[in-house]
């Protein structure tokens, strides 16, 4: 394993923090409550999508020919390393240029790719994925909102929920069933649908945390072109393994708080003498490192040109796990405290607490715990599959509910 930057990286991580410094603020330079959100949060960030665009960090790895910079692999950790050093604001892209443009990219007409990629990698349009339904998470292929062939259109008729983003994007990615005579996996269809056309209506879902970023999305009598549509029909599985790969890419690591963080409040609080909370802490910080080396090792990888496997699945279990952790002791520190969530008042800025809101969700989100754990058991350790007994029965012969 190799730790050190070869001189071409260093010099493109001295390039890219030159450009970041001159543009953004470090972490932790603003106290959380100053930060802005809502409206002003989103012209911030499409200001700094334009930017990164304009300076060809947007989509590191992409051809230049697609607003990309045509670098390497190693140049999108490095970035990625930089750029989560400063305060940017790049949530309301992650699931667009992450997940549904690689898609559109590799499945989409020439027409596709002239008319969305620069728009989203600038970021004057803004995605959404529409996979997850009421009965079909874990198991997507399960899905059940219908599209049914009308001349040259489809009409879409269903639910979809937990669509991160859905309230502002313009366009997503929609996974359908086209087929309730094949097999689930076989009879699913994906589309780019426009999401402020007439019959699709985004009801934002109130969180604990306070925050509203995902919906259910009702689609009711709304028509797609068949031009719209991307692979074959009855390919959607197909097409959504690829938007899947990405998003274990781009969902990855914790934003919140680490050991260091809880570590710095501890001392602060006066707790830190504590010898079970020293424990924790030793325990936090044993597999940070482990993370972090294991991050290393696929950076090595990447380095030499190999591409990483499904061993990338450790690190959302390692940090979604801790980041609960973490926040959940910070909250019993702060004792009576701790359960109240008002920034201005509580300590640390009330961050321990808004975290332990969104944590639950970063173990879901991307793949839940088990269904990663299956994935590194079956395909890292090489264990027996776990038991699929639906794959080759007619969707519609399922026994539902
Ligand atoms: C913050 C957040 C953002 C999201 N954004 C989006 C989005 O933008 N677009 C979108 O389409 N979806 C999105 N989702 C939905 C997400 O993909 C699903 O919640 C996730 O796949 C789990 O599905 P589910 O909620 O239906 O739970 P289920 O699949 O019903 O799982 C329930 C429980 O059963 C366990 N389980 C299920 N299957 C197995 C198995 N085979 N073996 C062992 N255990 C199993 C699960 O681990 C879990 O504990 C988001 C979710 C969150 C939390």
């Amino acid at each position: 394993m190799d730790f050190n930057d070869t001189v071409e990286e260093a010099e493109f991580r001295a390039e890219a923090r030159a450009f970041l410094e001159q543009h953004l603020e470090p972490k932790g330079a603003k106290p959380l409550r100053q930060r802005v959100s809502g409206e002003e949060f989103m012209a911030r960030a499409k200001d700094w999508q334009a930017k990164k665009a304009a300076a060809r960090f947007a989509q590191i790895t992409w051809p230049r020919e697609m607003g990309g910079r045509g670098g390497t692999s190693m140049q999108n950790v490095i970035w990625g390393q930089e750029e989560s050093k400063f305060d940017a604001p790049t949530g309301p892209f992650t699931i667009g240029l992450g997940m549904c443009i690689p898609t559109v990219i590799a499945f989409g007409s020439d027409e596709h790719k002239k008319r969305y990629v620069e728009k989203a990698l600038t970021g004057e349009e803004i995605w959404c994925q529409l996979f997850s339904e009421p009965a079909a998470g874990s198991d997507v292929a399960g899905l059940k909102t219908r599209a049914v062939k009308d001349g040259d259109d489809w009409v879409i008729n269903g639910q979809k929920v937990w669509t991160s983003g859905a309230h502002y994007s313009d366009y997503g990615i929609l996974l359908v069933r086209t087929d309730p005579k094949a097999p689930k996996h076989k009879g699913l269809t994906m589309f780019i649908v426009d999401m402020k056309q007439q019959g699709v209506e985004a009801r934002p879902i109130h969180q604990a945390s306070g925050g509203r970023e995902f919906n259910e999305v009702y689609f009711t009598d709304v028509r797609i072109p068949d031009s719209d549509r991307l692979g074959e029909v009855g390919q959607g599985w197909k097409v959504a393994i690829v938007t899947l790969m990405n998003e274990r890419l781009a969902v990855g690591g914790s934003p919140g708080p680490d050991w260091s963080e809880i570590m710095d409040y501890a001392k602060q609080a006066g707790t830190i003498s504590d010898s079970a909370f020293r424990d924790k802490l030793a325990d936090w910080y044993v597999a940070a490192q482990g993370y972090k080396l294991t991050k290393l090792r696929t950076q090595t990888a990447l380095s030499k040109g190999q591409t990483p496997g499904p061993e990338n699945s450790i690190g959302k279990i390692i940090t979604a796990n801790q980041l609960q952790d973490i926040c959940n002791s910070a909250i019993e520190m702060q004792d009576h405290y701790g359960l109240m969530t008002d920034a201005d008042t509580m300590p640390a800025d009330a961050l321990f607490q808004q975290s332990f809101m969104w944590a639950p969700g970063l173990r879901i989100a991307g793949g839940t715990d088990e269904i990663l754990k299956n994935i590194i058991a079956e395909r890292v350790l090489g264990l027996p599959q776990d038991v699929r007994v639906d794959k080759t029965v007619p969707f519609d012969e399922l026994k539902q509910g």
